[in-house]
Formats: structure tokens, C-alpha cells, sequence
């Protein structure tokens, strides 16, 4: 579903993808975990086509997403080729990032509308749909600043779902939380993995939940991936003694 062929991600003198390879099964669950700076970010915000990639091809569910093909060659994706081929991908962001002047509900209706021209009233019902499946059908016509952070958060999924991605992308979804509102929004992204047949990509800081819920644990470290595995093989048995350390200091 997502493939990461030899792509290399620079800033100026700083490699920050150093020729990444990751491919990722249709309906896969896989954290990313590593110190700060090693990159982890970058492979969600390249795969949202943020920024340009210097290097390799990333390909999403079988198609290139950097590239396109022309005249039999794989030449760099034009706007429009990014913006079709990305519209299989959903991301949710550490700091919810909702539009403020409107309710959940219409922060759910936006793009549906806008982008994939649904009807209002197919989107309403879409978007219902989804902010009762995040358990704020009752909050619907409240706007962001009246939510807690955890309820905007959960907005925010919803929101991205209602695009109906076959990936999501989530960065550092529960970083800027208060403790106690992080289980509500860890359970509605449980919630998603079973029930939907989703693709689902985290950068995260919650090890407890990686090993909970991740199917394969990625170890980064300086824009590559150092080690990764099962979770019961990334926690419980590393390899790596970078992976070691790590684990030491965040356990
Ligand atoms: P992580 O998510 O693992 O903390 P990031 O992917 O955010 O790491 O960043 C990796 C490296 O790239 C860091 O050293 C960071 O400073 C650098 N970096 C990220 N974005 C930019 C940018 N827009 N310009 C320059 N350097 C950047």
C-alpha cells in the first residue's frame, strides 16, 4: 500500500532520509519510534507531499505519488498527478490543526465538499456518521475552542476519515494532550484498526500503545530505519544497541 523505494530527503547539508527503504501491506499497522531528529516526521510529511523528495520514488497503493509516468519514463508528479494520488492518504496532526470558525461538523464537510464534491447534505451525513463513531455525536455543532483537546483531536480523525483514505497518517497525535485526555483518543484510533480496513502509519511516543497495537515496530535513527520487527521483537528482545539505549530512556 505504501512503498518507500531509496528516497533521500535533504535540507541543505542535512540528510534527513538517508535512502529509505519501507514498504507497508495493505491494512498494516506500524509505529515509528526513535529519537528526536531522526526523521520520523519527515516520512509522514513526505508521504502527505509537503515538500519534494530528492531522491527514490514513493509509491501508494501501487502507483508512484513523487512521480509520474511520461513517455515511458517515471518523471517528477505535477500538481495535479500529487494531488489525486495523495488523495488516498489522511493525516492527523500533534496539534489538531481544525479550522476554528467552523463547528466539528463542518470541519467534517469542508473537503468532502470542496474536494470531492459531495453534496452538503451527502457530507452532513457523512460526517454525523463519523463524529458518532469518535463518540461526539452530541458535539457536533460545537466549535473547536468549546472542545477539550482530546475531543478536537478526535474531530480531527473523523475529519480525516471522511475522506475515506486508504492510509492514515498519525504524528504525535496524543504529544500535546493533558495525560488524562490520551486514552479517549487512543481508543478511537483502536477503534479504527479494527474495524476499518485501514493502513495505518504512527509516529508515536506512546510505547505502551506501539506494542499494544502495532503490527510491525520501525526503530529510526538518523534517517534510516536502525531496526525494526514485531513489537515483542523491537521491546522485548532488541538487537540494536542503539535500540537499547532508546528504549532505556524512554521506558
Ligand atoms: P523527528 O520527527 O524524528 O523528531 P524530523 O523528521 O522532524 O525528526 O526532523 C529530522 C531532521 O530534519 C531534524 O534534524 C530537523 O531539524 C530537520 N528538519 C526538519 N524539517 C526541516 C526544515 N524544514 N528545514 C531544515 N531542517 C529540517
Amino acid at each position: 500500500m505504501v512503498k518507500f523505494d531509496n528516497v533521500t530527503k535533504r535540507y541543505g547539508a542535512l540528510t534527513v532520509l538517508d535512502s529509505l527503504n519501507l514498504e507497508i501491506a495493505p491494512n498494516e499497522k506500524v509505529a515509528i519510534i526513535g529519537p528526536s531528529g531522526s526523521g520520523k516526521t519527515t516520512v509522514l510529511r513526505m508521504l502527505m507531499t509537503l515538500e519534494r523528495i530528492n531522491d527514490g520514488v514513493i509509491y501508494v497503493d501501487g502507483e508512484p505519488l513523487t512521480h509520474m509516468h511520461k513517455n515511458g519514463e517515471l518523471v517528477p508528479a505535477d500538481e495535479k498527478h500529487l494531488r489525486r494520488v495523495r488523495g488516498n492518504i489522511g493525516m492527523v496532526f500533534q496539534h489538531f490543526n481544525l479550522f476554528p470558525h467552523m463547528t466539528a461538523l463542518k470541519n467534517c464537510m469542508e473537503a468532502p465538499v470542496h474536494v470531492l464534491g459531495l453534496s452538503k447534505k451527502e457530507a452532513e451525513e457523512r460526517a454525523a456518521e463519523l463524529l458518532d463513531m469518535v463518540g461526539l455525536a452530541d458535539k457536533k455543532n460545537h466549535y473547536p475552542n468549546q472542545l477539550s483537546g482530546g475531543q478536537q483531536q478526535r474531530v480531527a480523525i473523523a475529519r480525516a476519515l471522511a475522506m475515506r483514505p486508504k492510509v492514515m497518517l498519525f504524528d504525535e497525535v496524543t504529544s500535546a494532550l493533558d495525560p488524562e485526555l490520551v486514552g479517549e483518543v487512543l481508543n478511537v484510533i483502536r477503534k479504527l484498526g479494527k474495524e476499518h480496513n485501514l493502513t495505518m502509519l504512527m509516529v508515536t511516543h506512546q510505547m505502551g500503545f506501539a506494542k499494544e497495537f502495532a503490527d510491525r515496530v520501525c526503530f529510526f535513527y538518523g534517517g534510516k530505519i536502525a531496526e525494526q520487527g514485531t513489537p515483542e521483537e523491537i521491546f522485548n528482545n532488541p538487537k540494536e544497541e542503539r535500540t537499547r539505549q532508546f528504549l532505556s530512556a524512554v521506558l
